[in-house]
């Protein structure tokens, strides 16, 4: 579990992390999402001890980071992708790792198994592709057998395969029992990875939420219905509080009205419906929403008026 508690962090004037408290249990995986430049890497770095709080404080099951007697037994960390400046293959990269913290070399071989990695285990890991050097950025953070996983934008610049063995593997690993924390600006990816969110912008905590509450939420009241009667439908459905649009040919966008209550008055008219369905906004738009108020490069005069 990890607990923070007022988080800040300052850069000269400015504050990149602003009182941020929040939870992140074990056993799903918790995205953390934001805009760029909304503090994610500073707070996980914070979590890390690898930066020093302002104020506030953040610890890992229990304990700061610094305090725990086996660090990356308890953390495991994947920070922002950076390529690997080694002549090393992957395999000694490992097991020179694994030696300094006192790791079994049989650990080695299991986490490169587990990352997909055997094929090209033994070449140059300064060679590796982005998407390589991320699985073996992946097994590093494993070799502990962490109970606490983090990683700062895993997903960036990796194929459609490797999202997806990304995706799956922190699943399992949260499935596990572990604490899994993972950042994104991409809200779209959030919802196919995570189970829960928390939401920052400009250093601030903006929600903290199951990813299906933040769908429904996301919701925008309007009900599409397509049927071969749609002129007589919407005539019917027409009301005070009510607006009937016509999409297109044989296709309504209604609102004011729940998809339960047209499909009765439907039914009472024996109009027969092909579609009905509450429309969501997309994702990325309600995400959008949400922090638009906290985009760095979109808002310099609130920023101004703010600061
Ligand atoms: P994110 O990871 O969400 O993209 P960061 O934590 O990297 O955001 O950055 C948060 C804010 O702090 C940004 O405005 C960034 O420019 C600023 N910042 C981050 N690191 C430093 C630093 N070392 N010195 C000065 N400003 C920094």
């Amino acid at each position: 579990m990890i607990k923070a508690e007022g988080l800040t962090k300052r850069y000269g004037d400015k504050t990149a992390v602003d009182g941020l408290t929040f939870t992140v249990e074990p056993g799903v995986v918790t995205g953390f999402l934001g805009p760029n430049g909304a503090g994610k890497s500073t707070t996980m770095r914070m979590i890390l001890g690898l930066d020093r709080p302002a104020e506030g404080s953040v610890t890992v099951n229990g304990r700061s980071y610094a305090d725990h007697p086996a660090p990356l037994h308890e953390v495991g960390a994947l920070l922002e992708a950076k390529a690997i400046h080694t002549g090393r293959s992957a395999y000694n990269h490992l097991v020179a790792l694994a030696a300094t913290t006192g790791i079994a070399r049989r650990r080695v071989d299991e986490v490169i198994d587990l990352v997909g990695l055997r094929d090209v285990a033994r070449k140059r890991a300064g060679g590796f592709s982005l998407g390589m050097g991320q699985r073996l950025g992946i097994a590093s953070a494993l070799l502990g057998d962490p109970k606490t996983l983090i990683l700062d934008e895993p997903v960036n610049g990796l194929d459609p395969e490797g999202i997806l063995w990304i995706r799956n593997l922190l699943k399992e690993l949260s499935a596990e029992g572990r604490t899994v924390f993972v950042s994104s600006h991409l809200m779209s990816e959030m919802a196919l990875t995570a189970e829960h969110l928390i939401v920052i912008g400009r250093g601030k905590l903006i929600a903290d939420t199951s990813v299906t509450e933040f769908i429904e939420q996301a919701s925008t009241g309007r009900v599409k219905v397509r049927s071969p009667q749609a002129s007589r439908l919407g005539e019917l459905l027409a009301g005070p509080d009510v607006t009937v649009g016509n999409v297109e040919e044989g296709t309504l966008l209604v609102s004011g009205l729940i998809s339960d209550q047209i499909g009765q008055i439907a039914s009472e008219n024996g109009i027969t419906l092909f579609e009905l369905a509450s429309q969501q906004a997309s994702l990325e738009e309600a995400f959008m929403e949400l922090t638009g108020n906290s985009v760095e490069y979109r808002a310099p005069v609130a920023e101004r008026s703010a600061a």
